[in-house]
């Protein structure tokens, strides 16, 4: 069976939930290797091998770190000439699209981007995406060269398949172009003990409808463990940092359950949140469009709503 890479999603060997998913899509695919950069393998391994990674790269260089994404996309490139993988499966970060795109022009392939599903079609590899601000769900296949593939988070449920993966380690001749951008200072990560945004399996997000307050989203969000989340009027009236922006023009999610507080719906906004498998949405006007997608809709105000909720769950 031939391989898929699947490239770790990880910091400092602490193993993103998108990996598992990662290793559970390949493996629909072919036999998942996975391809480790960076330090910290010892803390990532058992992930590795309980989702299923059969052979792991390892690459721990520090030029792979101390630099943009360009040294990792050589890095992949060197491997996919070496192993002509089926696919090459990315997390669809920021860093996983910029290395995917670079990727797919070094080896000449197709790429797809924010991919819910991956399977295996006559003579390639399928994929399926949700396109056009989730106005369509298109399956595409990759005719040309090693597809490259993104995965968007919480699209895949992570299945473990206990594997024994042999280590393989590997480098390359990093190029003096790829080493352009230096990395001279990491800005410290928000700390709000909250789970990412793009990994959590709940989302709790606020709208213009909370006039600036997030308290109650907030405290709704911790009793459930969930990340928090905005409208774009709310991170552009300066109520909520722009990383936490969901839709078109923000990030894409896609948990278990979305809660949409004080929230219309607008078509942007759905971009980024209509493929989360339950939604629920908290809003005063019950002619609001957000209703018309929403699995649960109280017509109510958050302020009084939210608290509400948050006392049930702790209840619980
Ligand atoms: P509003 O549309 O003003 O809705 C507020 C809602 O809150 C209303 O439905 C109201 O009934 C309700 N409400 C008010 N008070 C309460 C209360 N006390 N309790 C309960 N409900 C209450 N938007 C995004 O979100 N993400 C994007 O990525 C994005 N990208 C964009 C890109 C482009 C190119 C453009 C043009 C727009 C983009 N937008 C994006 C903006 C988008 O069109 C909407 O303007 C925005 O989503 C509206 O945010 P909102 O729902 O919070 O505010």
């Amino acid at each position: 069976m031939s391989e898929v890479l699947v490239l770790v999603d990880h910091v400092d060997g602490d193993v993103r939930k998108t990996t598992a998913e990662m290793l559970t899509a390949a493996r629909r695919l072919g036999e998942p290797s996975a391809v480790f950069v960076g330090q910290g393998y010892e803390s990532a391994k058992e992930d590795l091998a309980r989702y299923g990674a059969e052979k792991v790269y390892l690459a721990q260089d520090a030029v792979y770190t101390d630099h943009l994404v360009a040294p990792v996309a050589e890095l992949l490139a060197d491997l996919v000439g070496r192993v002509s993988p089926v696919a090459v499966l990315v997390a669809s970060s920021n860093d996983g699209k910029e290395v995917a795109a670079r990727l797919a022009i070094k080896t000449g392939s197709g790429i797809v981007t924010d991919a819910v599903d991956v399977q295996p079609v006559d003579g390639g590899v399928g994929t399926t995406q949700s396109v056009f601000a989730g106005s369509y769900t298109v399956t595409t296949t990759v005719t040309r060269g090693t597809p490259v593939v993104t995965v968007k988070p919480n699209s895949v449920s992570a299945e473990e398949s206990p594997a024994t993966p042999t280590e393989e380690e590997v480098s390359v001749e990093v190029s003096e172009s790829a080493k352009a951008a230096r990395i001279t200072n990491r800005a410290e990560k928000e700390k709000s003990g909250r789970p990412s945004l793009t990994e959590a399996a709940i989302v709790v997000s606020g709208g213009r409808g909370t006039g600036g307050d997030f308290g109650p989203v907030e405290s709704f969000a911790d009793s459930l463990g969930a990340a928090v989340g905005a409208s774009r009027a709310a991170v552009d009236a300066g109520w909520y940092p722009h990383s936490h922006q969901v839709g078109q023009t923000g990030v894409s999610v896609s948990p278990q359950l979305y809660v949409a507080a004080g929230i219309s719906g607008a078509i942007q906004h759905r971009a980024g949140m209509q493929t989360s498998k339950t939604i629920v949405a908290v809003n005063k006007d019950e002619e609001a469009p957000i209703f018309e997608l929403v699995d649960f809709g109280v017509v109510g105000d958050l302020f009084t709503v939210l608290p509400q909720a948050a006392d049930k769950v702790q209840q619980n």
